[in-house]
């Protein structure tokens, strides 16, 4: 069997959050009377550990100041959060197969648990560890406190950080492309694997893992 545990990132990898996520970003900047980002320009900019990206847009504003704002703009978004195509059915498949399945995520803390059980996807995952600013510095506590084989675990995210995460941790990185990191920027991050969905990822899952586990 390929991997007996798999990490997943949460926005742009299970559910998109793009439109409230950019509509929460653009109600701070106005704040600070910064011009609104297109979708495209968001994009383009954003990138995680995310203070270095508010550092750049809005030089020497703590970011403790624009939490609270951001996370009731979330809310009060026009468009909300949705599950992605094909997410739902790969953690069932997880759940099939026995594998162990944990959520890495930058998202706070509250925002995450909110839209997971409004989901009913909380009971997919043996842990969850939202509100991680910088995955890198968790990934290895992660991997040794729950006795996480490297060989046979991987790391599910949209955004270079991810790859770069899954990379510190020794651990393989499958690489989607519904999230917020454009295509080609993922794609040359060099990802273990890169698939366009999730349904691609479970359907070389289900080949690889029914072969029979070499020596
Ligand atoms: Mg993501």
């Amino acid at each position: 069997m390929k991997y007996r545990s798999l990490l997943f990132d949460w926005s742009g990898t299970l559910v998109d959050d793009l439109p409230p996520t950019l509509h929460a970003t653009n109600v701070v900047l106005a704040q600070y009377e910064v011009p609104a980002m297109s979708r495209e320009e968001f994009r383009q900019r954003f990138r995680l550990p995310y203070p270095e990206f508010y550092e750049e847009v809005l030089p020497g504003v703590a970011i403790a100041d624009l939490e609270d704002t951001f996370r009731s703009s979330f809310n009060e978004s026009p468009e909300g959060v949705t599950v992605l195509p094909h997410a739902r059915e790969m953690l069932d498949w997880c759940r099939d197969q026995k594998i162990r399945c944990f959520v890495l995520s930058s998202m706070d803390e509250g925002l995450f648990m909110e839209q997971a059980r409004a989901f009913g996807l909380l009971d997919h995952f043996e842990e969850i560890y939202a509100g991680v600013i910088d995955k890198r510095e968790r990934i290895g506590g992660i991997l040794s406190s729950h006795d996480l084989e490297a060989s046979s675990t991987a790391f599910l995210g949209d955004m270079v950080h991810d790859v770069a995460t899954a990379k510190h941790g020794g651990i393989d990185s499958i690489a989607l492309g519904t999230g917020y990191d454009p295509v080609e920027r993922l794609v040359e991050s060099n990802p273990s694997h890169f698939f366009d969905d999730l349904s691609k990822v479970r359907e070389w899952l289900d080949q690889s893992q029914s072969k029979p586990v070499s020596a």
